[in-house]
């Protein structure tokens, strides 16, 4: 305990430079995708696949956007940044047998960036016996794809920034944020090498 009675709480919101998506931008780009995805899928069952951990808070308010009978599965992948063997994918885990053979799935991520991580995670969900599998992202890096892969639904396109927020990290921090934004250069300059 210190005399002065304040303490200084370092937010979240404090690390961020500039605001790219804000909250009430978000929440219409998910209401048009929303009503595609729904349009697409009216008549049919299908299942939403959230990639883990990024797409957690796109996911949960798409979903809610979209009117007709679905189930939620959840497949956890990681890829390894700069400074490793790039491109390489690991799959945590992956829904069980009878939640993908014979079933229609529509993947969801929070970014397609070089595009290796869908383009994998869609080949292995039909190798393991989905009838169809659709790409759903919150945000897309056209500029940045590595291999041959586009997705069905698009909330919004950006230019190569890295962002934070609304399900997307920096070292495990800042998926809290309600909006995407650019972190500030300090943040970057003071994280662990490799990072
Ligand atoms: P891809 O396999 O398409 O290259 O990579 C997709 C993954 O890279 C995303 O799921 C995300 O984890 C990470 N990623 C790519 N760009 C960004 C970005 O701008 N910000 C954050 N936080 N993650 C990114
Ligand atoms: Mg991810």
């Amino acid at each position: 305990m210190t005399g002065s009675g304040t303490i200084e709480v370092h937010t979240v919101n404090g690390d961020i430079e500039t605001v790219l998506l804000t909250e009430e931008e978000i929440l219409r780009g998910t209401d048009r995708v929303a009503e595609e995805v729904t349009r697409v899928y009216t008549g049919t069952q299908f299942t939403v696949v959230s990639v883990l951990k990024g797409s957690c808070i796109f996911a949960s308010d798409l979903i809610r956007r979209i009117p007709i009978p679905l189930e939620l599965a959840f497949v956890g992948a990681s890829s390894y940044g700069e400074g490793t063997e790039a491109g390489k994918l690991v799959v945590n885990f992956i829904p069980s047998e009878k939640e993908i053979e014979g079933r229609r799935l529509l993947l969801v991520d929070d970014i397609l960036d070089t595009g290796q991580t869908l383009y994998r995670l869609k080949a292995e969900l039909l190798k393991r016996g989905a009838v169809d599998v659709k790409t759903c992202v919150f945000l897309d890096k056209p500029s940045r794809r590595a291999v041959e892969f586009e997705a069905d639904f698009t909330a919004f396109e950006i230019d190569d920034t890295f962002v934070v927020g609304y399900g997307l990290d920096f070292d495990g921090h800042y998926r809290n944020l309600p909006y995407v934004g650019a972190l500030r250069r300090e943040i970057y300059e003071q994280a662990r090498p490799g990072v």
